[in-house]
């Protein structure tokens, strides 16, 4: 049974050392981070882990609170304490995306010039000026050059076709009531010109306006794709809400994707593969910029019943938080009962009422 917060047994100094830990982009990035940050960082790492600060941290922490369970953080001595930064990364780009092209057909211009020059390849087509990490929906762009006159497939380059209402005899049969001199009546066919083609057996093909040959030529489908998308350097790391919201950016930047240093930091590849895997075929990055922020930590580790418990200190303001292992569940269920009982006692009364 755990013992009322007074009553705490005395503090002894823990013994062990804390430790700091640099992250590799540290080194990767070294002054392109920013340098008032990591100065601070490195002073706030000196400040905690002088004599017993941390620990009289600690144990405010666990005495401030009923809920939490100050004589577990008294009665362990840590195992390991380490700081280190904790960094957490934006990738913003802009995809330009160029599909494959594909032929239409059109009736052939009026005034069509045919040409000598020999088709663009997609990516050498100009398209319309837009702005850094505009998005562009789906535009079709002609290929210049590509440009070139077919036989209407329709009409098989005649610029007309048969007639299907008299199929090309131009007149039609119909049957017709006779009125004869006895006065009976009769149905009898007769042979009248046919309407469609107004007696001709052909009709001009719409398909190439009756000119027997058509245009073809080549689009592409142009669009431009804005992605933001985020990573971390241990996704299952505790307190993510805590971290992110301590964090503060020390970088920001246009970045190549191509630049050898990401490849040391797990974090950034995962980031470029979220951003280049949709369009490894068809898209060209045009654009990138690279987002760090960074809040520094220090993981405080117990060994509780054999098991690794932790509290970690996080920011420049030094905010605790702990693993469930360090709360007092039986004032929580305490609380919880009483709360319950409360909503009932009303209910009942309400209901009486
Ligand atoms: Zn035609
Ligand atoms: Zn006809």
């Amino acid at each position: 049974m755990s013992r009322p917060n007074h009553d705490l047994t005395p503090i002894t100094a823990w013994s062990i050392t804390p430790e700091w830990q640099e992250h590799p982009l540290e080194a990767l990035l070294g002054s392109e981070l920013d340098p008032k940050y990591i100065a601070r960082s490195q002073a706030r790492g000196l400040a905690v882990h002088r004599s017993d600060s941390l620990q009289r941290m600690v144990l405010r922490w666990a005495k401030s609170s009923r809920f939490r369970n100050a004589q577990a953080v008294v009665e362990h001595e840590p195992q390991r304490i380490l700081s280190r930064n904790v960094f957490l990364y934006e990738l913003k780009t802009s995809t330009e995306v160029r599909s494959e092209p594909h032929a239409k057909r059109i009736p052939l211009p009026a005034r069509y010039v045919p040409h000598a020059e020999a088709p663009l390849d997609v990516w050498d087509v100009e398209v319309p000026e837009s702005a850094r990490f505009a998005q562009v929906k789906p535009t079709p762009i002609r290929i210049p050059g590509s440009d070139q006159v077919v036989v209407c497939e329709d009409c098989d380059g005649q610029g007309e076709l048969l007639c299907a209402e008299c199929t090309g005899r131009g007149t039609v049969e119909r049957m017709v009531k006779v009125r004869a001199a006895d006065g009976s009546v009769t149905t009898q066919p007769q042979e009248r010109a046919c309407t469609p083609c107004q007696g001709s057996g052909m009709i001009a093909c719409r398909r190439c306006n009756a000119r027997g040959e058509l245009l073809e030529e080549q689009l592409f489908l142009w669009s431009r794709i804005t992605q933001t998308v985020h990573a971390e350097d241990d996704p299952t790391a505790p307190h993510p809400g805590l971290l992110n919201q301590q964090a503060q950016v020390v970088f920001r930047d246009a970045v190549r994707l191509d630049d050898p240093r990401w490849k040391h930091i797990p974090a950034i590849v995962d980031l470029i593969t979220q951003v280049t895997r949709a369009h490894a075929h068809d898209g060209v990055v045009l654009d990138a910029e690279l987002t760090i922020r960074a809040t520094p930590l220090t993981d405080i580790t117990y060994l509780v019943g054999g098991r690794s418990r932790s509290i970690a200190v996080i920011g420049y303001t030094n905010v605790v938080a702990a693993d469930r292992s360090f709360y007092d569940w039986r004032s929580i269920a305490i609380v919880a009962l009483v709360v319950l009982a409360v909503i009932i006692t009303t209910a009942i009364v309400i209901v009486w009422r």
